[in-house]
């Protein structure tokens, strides 16, 4: 008889963690502490080296943060995990170990206000140069390629909310140039969908989301699918060349399939330092157990909700893939199959002005910057999350100035439905 692999839902609860072996603690304990004692001196210069594995510092490791790296790994059904103090640090700790100065990226229009940021600003203060490619025609990142670019990255379900991006057609394309894809998962969590399947090399989510679920704590994660060859040429020294702060060892033909993990951890965690905190890795884990369940609420939610919108006359437009008429429903169908998130955006026929109002007048939904929250969250991104950007990179990247995103949460539908009833005027 095979063994059958366990259900979503049982991994979720149990994957990575164990009970304590030394109190018989079931639920993982806070290891709420810096660092740990060695055994000898032999002992602590193997873990120095990297040539054992074990715990000297909560900024390389820590125990209660190792199950969590465990478990989301295993339900994205990757090799390794790497948990950060936030999505943005998880995803500058995944390029630190890619690019070299000089390098270059392509990434998606699509993204995360916050990314468009991070990559067009603060990266190319480090030499590292991004090349942005409208996602809807996956032959842009074709087009976008050049002999510098070391990796593509996008989100499967894009941020703010509506689109989603072909990840197989795009992961192809950036195989046929021989760089890894990096696909940003947070807006689908890995209940809805897992990119290694679809060819990507790399996870990145922020944990602060859905993973956690519950807007109480800041963390990242990124997944080493453990299938892209680092060694095939000189393209990726950080990986394949002898490090000299590790006597030179070589990461990739140490390590194996999870030699990008451990580059993200002993060169990126080590350098650049922002490690997940233990406490917030207890609240995330706590979280992830009940992300299918949440999941499934948060979908049925927004759907509910999405179809209330389509029909309200006050509405000028709604983009959620989840409804049959969205351009982008047939690629939701394919990598969404369980549901298409509970993000998505919509404009009301009075413009700017009438959803600053709606913002104003909602009771249940609060009016922030977060998603993957149980509560319902309401937010203008124009003036809001998107403001950093131009206008034409607002309505490159979905956010344009009539533009009202919502994050549903687990309420009831009908009592979310009667506040932007009410709330429209
Ligand atoms: C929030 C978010 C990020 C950044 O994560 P932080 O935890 O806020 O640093 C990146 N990508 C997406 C899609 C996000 O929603």
């Amino acid at each position: 008889m095979t063994e059958k692999k366990p259900d979503f839902a049982t991994l979720a609860v149990h994957a990575g963690s164990s009970p304590d072996p030394v109190t018989g603690a079931r639920v993982t304990p806070i290891y709420q502490t810096t660092s740990y004692v060695f055994d000898d001196a032999d002992h602590a210069a193997q873990l120095f080296n990297l040539q054992t594995f074990g715990n000297i510092y909560t900024r390389l490791t820590n125990p209660t943060t190792a199950v969590l790296e465990e478990r989301i790994a295993t339900l994205e059904g990757g090799r390794a995990g790497v948990a950060c103090a936030s999505g943005h640090a998880a995803q500058l700790i995944a390029f630190h170990a890619l690019m070299e100065e000089g390098d270059e990226f392509i990434a998606s229009t699509r993204l995360y206000g916050g990314s468009i940021t991070q990559f067009g600003q603060t990266f190319a203060k480090m030499g590292w140069k991004v090349i942005w490619a409208d996602p809807d025609d996956p032959e842009n990142f074709r087009r976008a390629m050049t002999d510098r670019v070391k990796a593509v990255f996008i989100e499967g379900l894009a941020n703010p909310g509506g689109v989603v991006t072909d990840i197989e057609a795009i992961a192809d394309i950036a195989h046929e140039h021989h760089v890894p894809l990096i696909v940003d998962n947070t807006l689908a969590t890995p209940y809805l969908c897992n990119p290694l399947q679809w060819g990507a090399d790399i996870v990145i989510h922020s944990a602060t989301k859905f993973i956690g679920g519950h807007g109480n704590s800041m963390g990242g994660i990124i997944i080493d699918g453990g299938r892209f060859d680092w060694s095939a040429d000189d393209r990726y020294p950080t990986l394949s060349a002898p490090n000299p702060s590790y006597h030179g060892l070589r990461f990739h033909e140490t390590f194996g399939d999870f030699g990008f993990a451990m580059a993200c951890r002993a060169l990126g965690l080590r350098d650049l330092g922002p490690a997940l905190s233990p406490f917030n890795a207890f609240l995330i884990l706590t979280g992830s157990e009940t992300l299918p369940l949440r999941m499934e609420k948060h979908c049925a939610n927004a759907l509910k909700v999405a179809e209330f919108l389509r029909q309200d006359e006050r509405v000028a437009w709604v983009s959620y893939a989840g409804l049959t008429d969205s351009p982008y429903y047939g690629l939701a169908q394919k990598y969404l199959p369980r549901g298409a998130g509970s993000i998505f955006t919509f404009g009301l026929k009075g413009g700017y002005e009438a959803g600053t109002e709606l913002v104003a007048r909602v009771n249940l939904f609060s009016h922030l910057a977060n998603i993957g929250d149980v509560r319902s969250l309401i937010i203008h991104p124009a003036s809001t999350t998107h403001r950093q950007l131009s206008e034409e990179q607002q309505i490159a990247a979905g956010a344009g100035p009539d533009v009202i995103r919502l994050s549903i949460g687990i309420e009831g539908a009908d009592d979310l439905i009667a506040d932007l009833d009410q709330a429209m005027g």
